[in-house]
């Protein structure tokens, strides 16, 4: 069976239908992807199926990866803070020194396409240097809610965003007037990949042994990088909050490094001192291939949390509500586009309340189970990556041919 008839039995044959149709039309362009690592967050994890996928309708995709020390990756860490509000503190060489990588970046990535969708801030600078008419059109497509940035930061990058043809962002709330044609394009989560397909019960449960976790008593779960603004020390306070009254309850927190975040180690170390010795509460440091252990532990989960105090879009929601699980998520960016109060979980502002809702939903299982049904189709009609896929071709139709409905494929 290819590849578009297992997806077909996910998401039906009208929707495989309509992909096929746009991709005859785009057949033979040559799209490159280019972001800042291969593996780790939320964009690594959309690019690895969206490639093969696109080539499986006719696309001739790439992905490209740009390459930087690591004061690049400290430089381009604080433009995602800065773009998300935290205070930064970058000096004019630091800004320089973007610039200069890109450069660098331009004269050897392999950018000959059609189309080039670059990923976020960190290659932003790429056409500046790359020769006119390597590449056909620039796409930006931010991840991040740019909504209310660092004045200076979005100076900088705003100068880069000049030479793209379009800008491409999550939800209308990240995005910031710009004078480009701008597309609204939710990301979206592979159901087949091994991060989000099917596992028995026997998988699932020896997958659980392997890592230490009681496969037969409650647990809470985040999945996240260690980063601050997914508030791992305020799942931590929520789940103490409860554990007196539920003594038999887990909590697992599960991280790995992404290549391009110098943070992480740091606000580890935070979370080991404030896990302390508690033997239900696991922090699992995991290899970024570990998409089954991740599979097998939000499956197992009877809540997920995502306590983040800023969010992209927040994929870990969706692989949960995809699970059939409710979600306890922090009121911030996409997570509020995917978690709604008693339909698919909960959206809250403080441990407290996390505390406050983790309560309802251990004690009511029926609410539970309805809450993760709900969450699931939610999911399968919005966020599955036909759906995302299918956008973008009717975004590439639509610069091909302004004005025309890309639809009526
Ligand atoms: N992820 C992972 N291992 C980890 C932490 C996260 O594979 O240790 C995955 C997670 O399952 C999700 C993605 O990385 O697919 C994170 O995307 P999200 O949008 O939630 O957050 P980002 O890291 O992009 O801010």
């Amino acid at each position: 069976m290819n590849l578009l008839d297992r997806y077909e039995e996910v998401v039906g044959r009208p929707e495989i239908d309509r992909l096929r149709r746009l991709g005859e039309r785009l057949a033979g362009k040559r799209i490159v992807h280019v972001n800042s690592t291969r593996q780790g967050g939320g964009v690594a994890e959309i690019l690895g199926w969206m490639i093969p996928l696109m080539v499986e309708l006719g696309i001739d995709a790439r992905w490209e990866v740009i390459q930087g020390n690591s004061d690049f990756y400290r430089v381009t860490k604080s433009f995602h803070n800065g773009l998300q509000g935290l205070p930064i503190n970058l000096r004019p060489a630091d800004y320089q020194l973007h610039v200069d990588v890109n450069e660098a970046n331009a004269r050897h990535l392999n950018l000959e396409a059609d189309v080039a969708f670059i990923h976020d801030p960190q290659p932003i600078f790429l056409p500046r240097f790359t020769p006119a008419g390597k590449v056909g059109r620039w796409i930006w497509r931010c991840h991040i809610d740019a909504s209310r940035p660092n004045r200076g930061v979005w100076k900088h990058l705003s100068g880069g965003i000049k030479d793209y043809a379009a800008t491409v962002f999550s939800m209308p709330s990240f995005t910031r007037p710009l004078d480009r044609p701008m597309f609204l394009i939710p990301p979206s989560i592979d159901p087949l990949a091994d991060k989000n397909r099917f596992l028995d019960d026997s998988e699932r449960v020896q997958i659980l042994e392997k890592l230490h976790v009681d496969p037969d008593r409650p647990m809470l779960l985040q999945v996240s990088r260690f980063d601050r603004f997914k508030d791992p020390l305020g799942v931590i306070e929520a789940y103490r909050l409860v554990k007196t009254a539920h003594p038999e309850l887990q909590l697992v927190l599960v991280g790995g490094p992404a290549d391009d975040d110098p943070e992480g180690a740091e606000v580890l170390k935070d979370v080991m001192d404030r896990a302390g010795d508690d033997a239900d509460l696991h922090v699992l440091l995991l290899p970024p291939d570990s998409h089954r252990e991740i599979n097998a532990l939000q499956r197992s989960a009877v809540i997920v949390l995502q306590k983040s105090l800023k969010e992209g879009f927040g994929l870990t929601v969706t692989e949960a509500l995809w699970k059939g699980k409710p979600v306890i998520g922090g009121a911030t960016g996409g997570i509020a586009l995917q978690v709604h109060d008693y339909q698919t979980g909960f959206l809250v502002y403080s441990p407290a309340g996390a505390a406050y809702r983790i309560r309802y939903l251990l004690r009511y299982s029926d609410k539970r189970q309805r809450m993760g049904a709900t969450g699931h189709e939610f999911v399968r009609e919005n966020f599955l990556l036909t759906r995302h896929l299918r956008d973008y071709f009717s975004m590439l139709m639509w610069l091909d041919h302004p004005g025309t409905d890309a639809l009526a494929a």
